[in-house]
């Protein structure tokens, strides 16, 4: 009897023990996310302006949050098939997808076959700035002006190669719509990421492409490739001497993209609205924007960056690029 009742009363004590642990493990966890490292999967080669933006946003948060964030390049298919790995990522709050126009706003109309929802598999986190394109050329190329390219393309149809990130990336889908506009037939080359893309173009294998201004400023500057023309509607003062594709080439002729992190639908509330404020201190850092300024980089309005911001975004795009892919008969074979 009295070895029973102290058994009893041991296991008593053991399960008050027990369920005290628990509370206050689930007190900790929410209060003191992030304990470890966190992942953002970029679904391009390193190097690549998503990568370089990523990094950028990433080592600022990161300091913000007080945790390393590390950047995961999974490559491949415009980006869906690092999207789909975020999609099925545990949503506790330390896996995030860097997401852009192409595979999270243009994917659904272009892809039979996409293993994510940009809108139901994910909860939007915050906006980055958006990145206007510009079009490029190598240094031995015979086309000194996008008027130049044009032409040639008009009398040559399927002789110019376009360089891309991959089937739906936006630099992909910027040349099909600039294809489309100008009236010419071009071929697209793509690879696993805009730097590998980049490389060749360096290299003379392909003869054109449109990258990010972040990344395209130091190779123009550098003297490595040749930029002619411009997404945005105003000129940028990087790229002094190149115009805006729409102003006279190609009126009304504009683009750039946009990015967002997000997370696995699921992901606590809190750890959302942590890393939103985190972003949003990180960029009340003028030096830091001016930096991004001095890319081309567009910041936008701080209402812009949030997380409904983003999901409004995000479900807009996915809509308009129905209409846009279809308009402009942009499909992948
Ligand atoms: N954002 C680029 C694109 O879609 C790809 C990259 O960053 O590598 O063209």
């Amino acid at each position: 009897m009295r070895k029973t009742t102290s058994l009893f009363l041991s296991a008593a004590a053991h399960g008050a023990a027990v369920l005290a642990m628990l509370t206050a493990s689930v007190g900790a966890h929410a209060q003191a996310w992030p304990t470890k490292t966190l992942t953002w999967i970029v679904p391009f080669a390193a190097g690549g302006p998503t990568d370089a933006m990523a990094r950028d946003i990433a080592d600022k948060v990161g300091k913000q949050i007080g945790q390393t964030i590390v950047i995961d390049n999974t490559a491949g298919a415009g980006g869906t098939i690092g999207a789909g790995k975020a999609a099925k990522a545990q949503p506790d709050g330390y896996t995030f997808l860097v997401g852009h126009m192409g595979y999270m706003g243009a994917g659904p109309a272009l892809y039979k076959k996409l293993t994510y929802d940009p809108v139901k598999d994910f909860d939007a986190v915050f906006r980055f700035p958006d990145t206007p394109l510009v079009l490029l050329v190598p240094k031995s190329s015979p086309h000194k002006s996008a008027a130049d390219l044009i032409a040639f393309a008009k009398k040559n149809p399927g002789k110019i190669n376009f360089g891309n990130a991959g089937a739906g990336s936006t630099s992909h889908l910027v040349a099909a719509l600039f294809e489309n506009k100008a009236g010419i037939d071009t071929v697209s080359v793509p690879y696993k990421g805009a730097a590998p893309a980049m490389n060749d173009l360096i290299a003379g294998q392909v003869d054109a492409m449109f990258d990010q201004t972040n990344t395209a400023l130091p190779q123009v500057q550098g003297g490595r490739v040749v930029a002619i023309g411009l997404t945005s509607s105003e000129p940028i003062a990087q790229f002094p001497n190149v115009a805006p594709l729409g102003a006279k080439t190609l009126p009304g002729f504009e683009a750039a993209t946009w990015y967002g992190l997000y997370a696995p639908k699921g992901t606590p509330k809190e750890v959302i609205t942590k890393l939103h404020q985190a972003y949003l201190k990180a960029l009340s850092d003028k030096a830091w924007t001016q930096k991004m300024s001095d890319l081309g980089i567009h910041l936008l309005p701080e209402a812009q960056y949030a997380p409904e911001a983003l999901a409004k975004h995000t479900a807009a795009e996915v809509a308009v690029w129905r209409k846009v892919a279809a308009d402009a008969k942009i499909s992948i074979d």
